[in-house]
C-alpha cells in the first residue's frame, strides 16, 4: 500500500492529514497526486466518494503560490458542489485564511465582486456565472496555471460546453489542465483533447463501475406503490436516506408527503432557492433531517458521508445518472444499499443500466399483503380521499410522472420477499 509520505506530499501537508485522520490515499489519490505533482495534465476518472476532491486540492496546494491572486480556477458543475470544493480546500490546507472566491449563481453579483478583488489565489466557480462575471468584466484569468475541471461529464451534459469554450479560451495555455469525471464519454474525451496537453489518464471507475460496496436491489412495482413502498423503507431504515426523483414537481410531492410521517424531509432541486437548497443540505449532513429527497442535477457531488440508504423512486432516463445516484451511499469506509423502483413504464429505462453496469440484479416483486405497506397504503388513501371523492373513476397516484402512468391493476406479482433490514 502506498503512503501519502510516498506521493511526494510536503510535510506539512502530511501533517494537516494526520490531523484530519486521513491514514491512506485512496485508489484515486495514489494514481493522480504523483503525476500532478509532476506538472504533468491528468484525467482521473473517478465519481464522489472516491476522494477526488483530495486527489486535485493536495497536489495544487503543493504547488501553489498563496500570494498570488487567482493562480487556480476550479470549474464545477453546480453550486453545491463549489461550495464542498471550498470547504475541502479549506480543510485540506489547514488554513483559516480563506484560500478561495467562490462564483456560484443564485446569490448577487456585488458580494462577489467584492471578493475577488481581495485577490485570493483560487477561483472556484460554476460555468455559467463565471462567464457573467468576465462579460462584466469583473474578473480576469490570465494569470491562472491551474485549472480543474471537476465532474465534466456532468457540466457538459448540462449544456456548460459553450461557457467552458469561452473560459478555457481565456486562460494562458502555458499552465497545469487536471479534468475529473464519473464517466468518460466520448464528448469528455473529444474536450480534454482539445484542451489539454499530453495528459495521462487514470481511473479507478471505469465507465459504468459501480462501486463494489453498494447492495444493489431493484424492485418491480405498480408506480402507484412508489409512495407507500417508499414510505415503508424511511420507516424501517434508521439511518439516513436519499431517494432520487424525476423532476422538481414529483421531488415536492414526494417530500410533503413523506414528511406526513412525522419526519424531517428535505428537498434538493433547482426550484428551491440557494438558502432553501443550503438549509436542507446542512439538515441532511447533520442529522436533523435524516431524509432527503433530490432531483439528479441538484444532488450532484452532494457529499455527506453516513447514507445508509438511496432510493430511486424513478429510474434515471440517462444509464450513468444511476451510477452517480447509488454513488452517494458506500462512501469512504462504509457499505449501503441502493434500491431502484421500476415502475410500469419504466422497465426500458432500467434495461440499458443493466447493461452500463454490466449486471443483471433480480427484479424483486413487492409483497403486497405486508402489513407496515398496507397500513402505509391506508395512510396515505385517507389522506388522499378527498380527491378520489371527486374524481368519477377513482384516481391512483401517478408517480411515473411525464412516463405516462401506470394502468389500474396491472401488477408485478403480489408475492414477495421483504428481507429484513440488514439482511442480504
Ligand atoms: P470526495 O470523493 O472528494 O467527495 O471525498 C469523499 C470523502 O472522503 C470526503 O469527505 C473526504 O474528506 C474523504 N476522504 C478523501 N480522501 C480520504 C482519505 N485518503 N482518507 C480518508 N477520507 C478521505
Amino acid at each position: 500500500m502506498t503512503t501519502f509520505a510516498q506521493l511526494g506530499l510536503s510535510p506539512a501537508r502530511l501533517h494537516t492529514l494526520e490531523a484530519l485522520g486521513f491514514e491512506m490515499p485512496t485508489p484515486i489519490q495514489a494514481k493522480a497526486i504523483p503525476i500532478a505533482l509532476a506538472g504533468t495534465d491528468v484525467i482521473g476518472c473517478a465519481q464522489t466518494g472516491t476522494g477526488k476532491t483530495a486527489a486535485f486540492v493536495l497536489p495544487m496546494l503543493e504547488r501553489l503560490n498563496l500570494r498570488e491572486a487567482h493562480s487556480a480556477l476550479i470549474l464545477a458543475p453546480t453550486r453545491e458542489l463549489a461550495l464542498q470544493i471550498h470547504s475541502e480546500l479549506q480543510r485540506l490546507a489547514g488554513s483559516k485564511e480563506p484560500l478561495s472566491v467562490v462564483l456560484i449563481g443564485g446569490v448577487p453579483l456585488g458580494p462577489q465582486i467584492s471578493a475577488i478583488r481581495r485577490g485570493l489565489p483560487v477561483i472556484i466557480a460554476t460555468p455559467g456565472r463565471l462567464v457573467d462575471h468576465l462579460q462584466q468584466r469583473t474578473v480576469k484569468l490570465h494569470s491562472v496555471h491551474t485549472l480543474v475541471l471537476d465532474e465534466a461529464d456532468r457540466m457538459l451534459d448540462m449544456g456548460f460546453a459553450p461557457q467552458l469554450e469561452k473560459v478555457l479560451g481565456l486562460l494562458p495555455r502555458q499552465r497545469q489542465s487536471m479534468l475529473f469525471s464519473a464517466t468518460l464519454s466520448n464528448d469528455v474525451t473529444r474536450f480534454a483533447q482539445r484542451h489539454m496537453h499530453a495528459p495521462i489518464s487514470v481511473g479507478v471507475a471505469p465507465s459504468g463501475t459501480t462501486a463494489a460496496k453498494v447492495h444493489q436491489r431493484v424492485i418491480g412495482m405498480k408506480d402507484d406503490m412508489k409512495l407507500p413502498l417508499l414510505a415503508k423503507m424511511v420507516s424501517e431504515e434508521p439511518g439516513k436516506v436519499l431517494v432520487f426523483v424525476r423532476t422538481r414537481g414529483r421531488a415536492d410531492k414526494f417530500a410533503k408527503k413523506l414528511g406526513r410521517l412525522g419526519e424531517n424531509v428535505g428537498q434538493l432541486h433547482s426550484d428551491r432557492s440557494q438558502g432553501q437548497r443550503k438549509t436542507a443540505l446542512d439538515a441532511f449532513r447533520s442529522g436533523h433531517g435524516r431524509v432527503l429527497v433530490a432531483t439528479d442535477l441538484a444532488a450532484r457531488g452532494i457529499d455527506v458521508t453516513d447514507i445508509a440508504l438511496v432510493v430511486n423512486a424513478d429510474v434515471p432516463r440517462n444509464p450513468e445518472d444511476y451510477v452517480h445516484r447509488i454513488g452517494r451511499t458506500a462512501r469512504a469506509e462504509t457499505t449501503g444499499t441502493a434500491i431502484t423502483f421500476v415502475g410500469g413504464e419504466e422497465r426500458s429505462l432500467w434495461i440499458p443500466i443493466e447493461r452500463l453496469i454490466r449486471q443483471r440484479l433480480p427484479m424483486e416483486k413487492v409483497d403486497e399483503t405486508d402489513p407496515v405497506l398496507k397500513s402505509m397504503i391506508a395512510r396515505f388513501a385517507v389522506a388522499d380521499a378527498h380527491k378520489v371523492h371527486t374524481s368519477t373513476t377513482p384516481k391512483h397516484s401517478h408517480p411515473g410522472g411525464g412516463a405516462g402512468g401506470q394502468r389500474a391493476g396491472q401488477s408485478f406479482g403480489a408475492r414477495s420477499s421483504f428481507r429484513p433490514r440488514g439482511r442480504r
